[in-house]
């Protein structure tokens, strides 16, 4: 990945620096209503990240000790971690192995009395099953993590129109960027208002607000709450971004479906488009066939002919952190995170890269007699 960043973006940093206000402020207020009105949300609360966005999601919903939140093992960390946050249990269900997601058959097998909320996620931006899921959860609500999926669509919308709540990611790994950042979207005026509250110290009333109303205006800390606040300095990156957004998933879809004829002949399984939406290829990952090498020897590989690829989506549960956390069978989710593997994808690769990736991988794994 490399984040697709211009002069634009330069200028528009330079001028929010100029105009001396650099905390949360009108430019966050600005990229919070063009972000939401993108992926067809009515609020867009701007935080510092994905993580402390999940962290707010769980928080506002009531996630505490003694509930469990059910969630895939096969994704970034980082959601595990938000339900340890609120002193909750993560429950892992297994994946679809085509698509690397929660499936309403995998969540239903794992819902119990003691389940508060499901986390699902976009993984790699393939758009998951939200209405075979919500059914499953059953009543119980289901908050999206949507860190790498803007732009991806699920049932003809984008990912993010009717989600209860979604939370997205603007680090640089992710198609768009503010450095560090990321954002809670939901329809709820209600939610909105808490979440606005929550990222800012419980505090009763915006320090910009304050501001902007002169005089002297006393504010109050209604409940004890969390500084997740978003800069002024990263929203307007991220207003500059927003609008290359449908450029950025066209050019990685051209990009993705050259792979896919490189690869074909290779006989391997690549991400692809789920039934029922798109993926903006965040992450074009690649599974390894039966018989090839180890993924480590493969990425050695592939470093020593100059192709920077990386172990597929992690499994939380196979990390050191998560070392003795009880979990139930997951075949598909180990079967992915042993055998799957990213290849390089940006703006700046050419066919020619493109081609050099393949030949590399294919030599990797032995396909060819070198
Ligand atoms: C990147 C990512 C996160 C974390 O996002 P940050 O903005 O870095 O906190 C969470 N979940 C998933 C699925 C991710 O890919």
């Amino acid at each position: 990945m490399k984040p697709f960043l211009g002069e634009e973006e330069a200028l528009a940093v330079a001028e929010a620096v100029r105009s001396g206000w650099v905390a949360q402020g009108p430019r966050v207020a600005a990229f919070e209503e063009a972000f939401a009105a993108r992926v067809g949300a009515e609020h867009g609360v701007a935080v510092s990240s994905c993580t402390t966005a999940l962290h707010l999601c769980l928080h506002l919903l009531g996630v505490g000790p003694g509930d469990e939140v059910v969630a895939p093992s096969l994704s970034f960390i980082a959601t595990a971690n938000a339900i340890r946050y609120c002193g909750a249990t993560p429950v892992f269900a297994d994946v679809d192995p085509v698509t690397g997601n929660l499936t309403g058959s995998t969540v239903a097998e794992v819902v119990t009395p003691r389940t508060k909320a499901v986390l699902v996620v976009h993984q790699g931006g393939v758009p998951a099953d939200v209405h075979a899921i919500r059914i499953a959860a059953g009543g119980v609500p289901v908050v999206e993590d949507a860190a790498c999926a803007a732009g991806s669509t699920v049932y003809g919308r984008p990912v993010g129109a009717g989600a209860l709540l979604a939370a997205w990611s603007f680090h640089p790994r992710k198609l768009l960027t503010t450095g560090e950042g990321g954002m809670v979207t939901t329809d709820d005026a209600d939610w909105a208002a808490r979440l606005r509250r929550l990222r800012e110290h419980g505090m009763s009333m915006s320090a910009a607000d304050r501001h902007a109303a002169g005089g002297a205006v006393v504010e109050s800390y209604v409940e004890i709450a969390f500084n997740y606040r978003m800069t002024d300095i990263q929203a307007a990156m991220g207003l500059v971004q927003l609008r290359k957004l449908d450029g950025i998933v066209e050019q990685r879809r051209e990009l993705a479906a050259r792979y896919h004829e490189m690869l074909a002949p290779m006989g391997l399984r690549a991400v692809t488009d789920p039934a029922h939406g798109t993926t903006n290829y965040q992450s074009f990952w690649v599974a390894l066939p039966e018989g090839a090498p180890p993924l480590a020897d493969v990425l050695s590989r592939l470093a020593g002919s100059g192709v920077s690829a990386r172990r597929g989506i992690m499994a939380a549960h196979l990390e050191p952190a998560y070392a003795g956390h009880p979990h139930g069978p997951l075949p598909a989710t180990e079967d992915l995170a042993r055998r799957s593997l990213i290849l390089p994808l940006h703006h700046e690769l050419t066919s020619a890269d493109q081609r050099r990736v393949v030949g590399a991988l294919a030599q990797a794994i032995e396909l060819v007699a070198s």
